[in-house]
């Protein structure tokens, strides 16, 4: 077991539990609840706390630092893994195979095996000077003129071909053109021969004079150039930041990233690229989806390479069965799907071999499918065959009733929260009354009066990544779920198809709220600025005062609240900053009030509390509501955003739009890190958003809200190549009859 006692981390109520060791343990609880701050603040930051101190010291100081929780005791815990939701960033170096390290085993085995060897295995990496393509630097792709974007071949020079403002009719360069003596003024350039374009485009060896007639620079001329030429050497292959502004954007406009001409995408010098292994290079095998790669593995032979190939195999085998057989390994990570990438990340800590540790995720099945949860179960079971423990925070059913163990925090959110509400197994749960074991009784409802309504959109797909060509109609003021397994084309329909036609629209993500240590719930909803005017009006004094960031703040943190000295050969620590006591104010201000309140003392009410207070103000009144009205009544209004846990964040931006003029909005997976019960709230905020005459696409998992959508639209029926397809549109009681919709199918085993 491991212990712990007394944790009064965030919202927690100096709560103590033993949590058993080997087991798949699932946290719940409704969003707020402290899931996070027991698992992740607590458990996490200790772990990796008593990690870093088994390092000698001047490596300690190298590696990110905790500050220690608030914590009485924890004892047998062993080291901690930890995958959060922000541990993988994308980026053009990452791919596939760098992510599974399947990039990193291949370069071993060409180091090994490849025909004639580059060397050693850093030579076959894109990443490393030794093995990237000179030209694009292992990019694969270089920015290059678009020439399409400064002709148009339509016109003639006289008229203005050349759009490109340094090279157009007010400029002297126009002259190298236009005095050439080469070209006709007045011929559409689409008519000129290609001996014409290929001299106005690339043409060199010649000398033009370009100065007027009798001016003392006449007689030498300068070297002629074509546009393409002159335009790489002159704008493209500097410094931009020389140019002016106005030119520097045109140069943007004209250029756009293309496949390298030395290594042609392939990101790798010649040395790697000829090097083969069953006649294929490095790259082919990049190229090639899992599925292809691994029965292309099975036909290479070396007794000395046989480890790595079994290793290779495996992880190949492992994307294979997470559902991702059709993604190839030199896919740029910044071009994956969500649910993709959260998939892949798993992959590595999944095939480990070592046992003991102990592994915490956070919403594995986050963006899956109910199709692809199956999946992500098992291999999290495998880890604890393996002999480690698994600790998840999970909202999905599936998850939590197949669990070893559960833990519930609860019983609502906030201060309201913080206490263990039950501990123990599945059928333990359903015995008892909680937040949890109700959703797991409660019927869910299919919603049966769908209306058709009137048709607001028609949308005609194109094929973009794997989409094909087919047509959806969405409907006005109703709520649109659009659903698909993970890689079906979902996003890229919604972004690149929808707000393609329609750009009238508000997109709601899943992004944190600019994380800015200043913003504050207060700041957030605009009261904070009404409430400084009536402090300043009140009392007669600039509202300046009652700024933190202003002449209110506190001198001492310059209104941070908090303080961070800075201590060498110790753990960076944050103080509570001693003159203002954490208020952010300089003490000045306190002399000042608001029926007896002063602004500190108002900052930390809650909601619900500043609600009565200011009463009689319809702009305060009315954006406090909108918390209630969202189930977010309890939060104080000088709490920072950045402390919000992820489904309060979703919540309030959201809130932030209620009561706006009527129209679009999208909203990407509403339901992530919401507990079961808070989807009734989501649900509520959905209906009266639909009241103000809203309409509504979400792109959505959770079967409870597709099932009281007005509007199903499924894309699939699988991921990336055997996706992208129209599979069903249609309302839900029409779904169920529908056997070819993988969504339709769970969504009947879930109305029973
Ligand atoms: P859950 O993971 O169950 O959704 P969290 O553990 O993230 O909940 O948050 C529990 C409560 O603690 C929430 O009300 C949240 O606003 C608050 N909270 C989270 N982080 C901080 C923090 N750093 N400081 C103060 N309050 C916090
Ligand atoms: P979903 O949102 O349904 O999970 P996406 O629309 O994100 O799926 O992705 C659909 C398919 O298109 C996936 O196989 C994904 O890997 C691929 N894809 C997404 N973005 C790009 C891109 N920029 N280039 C190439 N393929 C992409
Ligand atoms: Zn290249
Ligand atoms: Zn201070």
């Amino acid at each position: 077991m491991i212990t712990l006692r007394d944790v009064s981390v965030n919202n927690l109520k100096n709560l103590s539990i033993d949590i058993p060791q080997n087991k798949v343990v699932v946290f719940t609880g409704v969003s707020g609840s402290g899931k996070s701050s027991l698992v992740m603040d607590t458990i996490g930051v200790e772990g990796q706390r008593a990690m870093n101190k088994t390092y000698p010291l001047y490596l300690q100081n190298l590696m990110p630092q905790y500050e220690p929780a608030n914590v009485g005791e924890i004892t047998h815990l062993t080291p901690v893994i930890m995958m959060g939701q922000e541990s993988l960033s994308r980026n053009s170096r990452s791919t596939v195979g760098t992510i599974t390290e399947l990039a990193s085993m291949f370069r071993l085995l060409f180091s090994r095996m490849g025909q004639p060897s580059a060397g050693p295995s850093s030579a076959y990496s894109f990443n490393h000077p030794m093995g990237m393509c000179p030209e694009c630097s292992g990019l694969g792709n270089k920015m290059a003129l678009d020439i399409d974007r400064i002709i148009d071949w339509d016109l003639t020079l006289n008229e203005g071909a050349i759009t490109f403002t340094p090279f157009s009719k007010r400029n002297w360069q126009w002259k190298i053109y236009a005095n050439s003596g080469k070209f006709d003024l007045d011929k559409p350039l689409k008519d000129y021969s290609p001996e014409e374009k290929e001299l106005l485009l690339y043409g060199k060896g010649f000398k033009v004079e370009v100065a007027k007639e009798g001016s003392y620079y006449t007689g030498s001329g300068v070297d002629y150039e074509g546009i393409v030429d002159r335009f790489n050497r002159l704008y493209l292959h500097r410094n931009q930041a020389k140019l002016s502004k106005s030119v520097r954007k045109e140069v943007e406009e004209a250029v756009s990233s293309q496949k390298c001409p030395v290594c042609h995408g392939k990101r790798l010098n010649e040395a790697a690229l000829s090097s083969l292994i069953n006649e294929k290079n490095i790259a082919d095998y990049f190229d090639m989806d899992g599925e292809t790669l691994i029965a292309e593995v099975e036909t290479i032979e070396g007794t000395l390479v046989k480890g790595l190939l079994k290793e290779i195999k495996a992880i190949l085998q492992r994307i294979i069965d997470l559902g991702m057989g059709y993604l190839h390994l030199g896919r740029n990570s910044d071009t994956l799907s969500g649910g993709e990438l959260q998939r892949l990340k798993l992959i590595q800590q999944l095939g480990s071999n070592l046992s003991g540790l102990t592994y915490i995720f956070d919403e594995p099945t986050r963006s899956l499918h109910a199709k692809d949860v199956q999946n992500i179960q098992q291999h999290l079971f495998q880890l604890r065959d393996k002999g480690n423990t698994v600790l998840v925070v999970e909202h999905n059913l599936q998850m939590i009733q197949d669990a070893d163990w559960i833990i519930e925090l609860g019983p609502a959110a906030g201060e309201q929260g913080g206490e263990i509400i039950f501990e123990g197994t599945f059928d333990a749960l359903l015995n008892q009354d909680t937040p949890t074991s109700r959703a797991f009784k409660q019927k869910v409802t299919l919603n049966g009066g769908a209306k058709e309504a009137e048709t607001l959109l028609t949308v005609e797909s194109q094929p973009v990544h794997n989409l094909k060509a087919f047509k959806v109609h969405i409907p006005a003021n109703a709520l649109t779920a659009l659903v698909g397994v993970s890689g079906s084309g979902k996003s890229t329909f919604i972004k690149e198809i929808v707000m393609q036609q329609y750009p009238d629209f508000n997109y709601i993500d899943q992004q944190p709220i600019g994380s800015n240590s200043r913003s504050t719930i207060a700041t957030y909803t605009g009261v904070m600025d009404s409430i400084r005017d009536i402090y300043s009006k009140v009392n007669k004094v600039k509202k300046g005062w009652f700024s933190s960031n202003a002449e209110g703040a506190c001198p001492h943190c310059q209104g941070k609240g908090v303080i961070q000295p800075d201590m060498a050969f110790a753990d960076k620590v944050t103080m509570v900053c001693d003159s203002c006591h954490g208020t952010r104010y300089r003490e000045e201000v306190l002399q000042y009030s608001f029926k007896g309140y002063t602004i500190v003392d108002v900052l930390k009410m809650t909601a619900n509390e500043a609600m009565r207070l200011f009463a009689d103000y319809p702009a305060i009144e009315g954006r406090l509501q909108l918390l209630m009205d969202t189930g977010m009544g309890y939060l104080r209004l000088g709490q920072s955003t950045d402390q919000l846990s992820g489904g309060e964040r979703q919540r309030l931006k959201l809130a932030s739009q209620l009561n706006s003029r009527a129209s679009v909005f999208i909203l990407d997976e509403p339901s992530a890190g919401l507990h079961i019960s808070d989807l009734e709230q989501l649900m509520k905020l959905f209906n009266k958003m639909l009241s103000q005459g809203h309409t509504l696409i979400l792109i959505e998992h959770q079967l409870q809200i597709i099932a009281q959508a007005d509007w199903i639209i499924e894309l699939g029926p699988g991921g990336g190549n055997q996706g992208g397809e129209l599979v069903f549109m249609g309302t839900p009681v029409e779904m169920l009859d529908f056997s070819a919709s993988p969504t339709g199918s769970c969504l009947k085993n879930y109305v029973g």
